[in-house]
Order: structure tokens, then sequence, then C-alpha cells
């Protein structure tokens, strides 16, 4: 691919940016307790969100200079009122050639074929645990039966391989680990007509550090000790940040691809493809840093697109080489994880 130096998604450490992370709303169901805290957060006034348009022109604007893969995130995505349109108009888009959504999966069981009919590729799903009540404690009030019908929905509609995330917290949900990987394999409660692939993330300390990380070596290590896995580099649909085993379990049948997001003990700064544009439309280039500036303003104030493009570009040209909170008593990450969308 060759692009105009002036206008190339391209920063000063030659990482091409073709992958963004859409937050199209910070208001969320449920209150993770990695993720917000137990009051929840002021949310923005909806003057201050991005329209559907403005998101539409941006993502268009950005294409001829490399961008091709779309995933809407948020806050909780399914929140907000004509998403199938969204997704609709950003399918359309030339030079998109992949739409996805990151969710907690509730309402998604009625959302699932109308987003798939609309052009949506892949779902990931945040799931923690499989025991109700405590899924109704990580997510303070989610209920686990209505996510696994979306997880469901999800399978039914194609929209594969579905991804589901898991957060791993020491003391809170690491003794799931083994189980949400059984859940997975062919048959189990999280199986259907599509592949299920479940990722291991680490917990990453936002502003406060309220839970301890589990590595991923360690994550590796208690998978291994249960059955057999092997390093599994087959390609991936979507493939971001994580690296991929199969797992095998000691008593059973079947295997599962499991993957593995360690942005703390293995960080991928190095080959890290994307921007993530924020719902009040800052444009952020490191989950490190908050410092970048709105597109918003530019864009309410007539900007026109070259305008806008050669801003993107200065912005991605400004990216930092990486983040710095490789360890557990390393830097936070900056800013408030509903409005940059994971
Ligand atoms: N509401 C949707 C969901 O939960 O999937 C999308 C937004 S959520 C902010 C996006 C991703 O960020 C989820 O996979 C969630 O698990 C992850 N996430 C949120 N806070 C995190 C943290 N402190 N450490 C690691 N991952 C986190
Ligand atoms: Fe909401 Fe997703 Fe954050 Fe949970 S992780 S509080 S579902 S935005």
């Amino acid at each position: 691919m060759s692009f105009n130096p002036d206008t190339a998604l391209v920063d000063r450490h030659g990482r091409l940016h073709t992958y963004m992370r859409v937050s199209v709303t910070d208001r969320c169901n449920f209150r993770c307790v990695y993720c917000m805290p137990a009051e929840g957060h002021a949310w923005l006034p909806r003057d201050e969100v991005l329209r559907f348009e403005e998101i539409v022109r941006i993502v268009r604007v950005m294409a001829p200079s490399g961008l091709r893969r779309v995933r809407l995130t948020g806050g909780e995505p399914l929140l907000r009122r004509d998403l199938v349109d969204l997704v609709a108009e950003l399918v359309a888009t030339p030079g998109i050639d992949d739409v996805s959504m990151t969710t907690n999966a509730f309402g998604l069981a009625d959302l699932a074929a109308p987003l798939a009919r609309a052009g949506l590729r892949r779902v990931n799903i945040s799931i923690d645990s499989l025991q109700p009540e405590r899924f109704a404690a990580v997510t303070r009030g989610g209920k686990l039966a209505s996510v696994l019908d979306g997880i469901a929905a999800a399978h039914a509609a194609g929209l594969g391989p579905v991804k589901l995330n898991m957060v791993v917290m020491r003391g809170v949900n690491d003794d799931e680990i083994v189980p949400l990987a059984e859940a997975c394999l062919p048959g189990g409660a999280l199986a259907g007509a599509v592949e299920t692939v479940l990722r291991f993330i680490e917990y990453m300390p936002f502003e406060g550090r309220w839970h301890e990380n589990v590595p991923a070596k360690e994550i590796r290590e208690r998978l291994a000790a249960a059955g057999t896995l092997t390093s599994d580099s087959g390609t991936i649909p979507g493939v971001g940040p994580a690296t991929y085993a199969r797992w095998m379990p000691a008593h059973g049948t079947g295997s599962v691809r499991v993957g593995f997001i360690a942005p703390l003990t293995e960080h991928f700064c190095a080959l890290c493809n994307r921007l993530r544009l924020l719902v009040d439309g800052h444009l952020r280039t490191c989950l490190g840093y908050e410092d970048t500036p709105s597109l918003r303003d530019l864009l309410r104030s007539g900007g026109s697109d070259a305008e806008l493009l050669h801003a993107i570009a200065a912005i991605v040209r400004g990216k930092p080489a990486g983040h710095l909170a490789e360890t557990e008593g390393g830097t936070a990450f900056e800013g408030v994880m509903t409005s940059i969308g994971g």
C-alpha cells in the first residue's frame, strides 16, 4: 500500500494504522468492577457525543489513508439508538472491509440478526463468570441468563468467530479460567453454530488499582495443568493484540481456541496498529496517554474533509512509542474505560 506521506495514518515509528475502535456511547447498563466505580460516571451531555453522521464522516475521510477495520464499542454500544443504521453506513463506506462490535450482549438476543443483516461481521462479548451470582456481582447487577441468550443469538446469526472476553482478577474470578474454557468446548454452554474463541485479558489499572492482575503466563500454566495447551498461529478474523493457543481438556473431548491479551506483562506496543475514536470526538492514539485533541470542534466549526484528514494524520504522527504500565507497579492507564471503549 502506498499513501500520501502528508495524510497517511503512519506514525514516527513507522506503524500504519488500519484499525479504529469507535466508542458510540459512554453509557452502560452494567457497572463492571474493573471498568467503573460503583457510583458510575457522570454521562456526557448528549450534544457533546459524536453524532452518527460525524462518525461516518471521520471514517470515510480516513479510509483512503489506510483505515480498513472499525470496531464499535462503548460504554455499551447496544444502548445507542439506530445502531443498525450506523453499521450499515460504515459497511457501505468504500475501503472499509470489516465492521465488528464489542458488547456485553445484554439485549443482543433481539439485535444480533438485524446487525448481521446490516453487515456486522463479528462480536466480542464480555463474560467474566458463569456463576449467576458472581456475574451479577462483577457486573454490579447484570443478568447472566440474558447474556447467554445474547451469545446464543450471535451464534445463530453467524457473527463468528464469537470471541468471549474474560478480564481475569485474582481472588475474584481466576478460579473460573478452566470452567470458562470447558464451557466453550463443542456442546458446552458457550458453544454454538460458529466457532467460540475465549480470550483472557489482563486487568488494566485505570485511575485506581482496584484489583490484582493475573499475568498471562500464569493463566497459560493453569490451563496447561488442566489439559494440553498448544500454540496456534492459525488465521483468526480480526486478529489483534492477542496471542492464540488451542486447549484440550485432560478429561473430555474436543478443543477450544484460547487467546491471551497481556497489555501489562507482554505488551504489544511495537506492533500497535490501532486508534480510538472516543465518544466525545477525541482521537486517542495510545491507552497510556489521555492528551489528544478532539476532532469534534473541527467538525462542528465547518472544517473541510482535507483539514480533517490533515488534523488526523498529524495526531497519528505524534503517537507515543508505547505506554508505561508494563508492571503492577507501573503508571496507571489514563482516562475512563467507558468513554474510551476498551
Ligand atoms: N460494554 C462492552 C463490553 O463490556 O464488552 C464494550 C465496552 S468495554 C469498555 C470493552 C472491553 O474493555 C471489554 O472487553 C472489557 O472487558 C474491557 N475492559 C474494561 N475495563 C478493563 C480493565 N480495567 N482491564 C482490562 N480490560 C478492561
Ligand atoms: Fe459496561 Fe463494558 Fe464497562 Fe462492563 S466493561 S461497565 S459492560 S462498558
